[in-house]
């Protein structure tokens, strides 16, 4: 599992997610590979084509809620 120092980020704990991110260097447009039922999706801001690619987000812990 790669790691990446975050100094600004204090310990906050990564994944490695899969995305398919706009080709447009301009548009931030990304979303999770999950997510995506096509093969080839379009940018739902830019409509240009969308590539493979990864990215590293906060590791969402999901608290139990306790009864009573
Ligand atoms: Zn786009």
């Amino acid at each position: 599992m790669a790691t990446t120092t975050l100094e600004d980020e204090g310990k906050q704990e990564l994944e490695q997610i899969e995305i398919w991110r706009c080709k447009q260097p301009d548009c931030k447009a990304w979303t999770r590979k999950e997510f995506v039922t096509e093969t080839l999706p379009d940018c739902p801001l830019c409509k240009n084509p969308m590539v493979r690619s990864y990215k590293h987000v906060p590791v969402v812990h999901k608290k139990s809620k306790k009864k009573g």
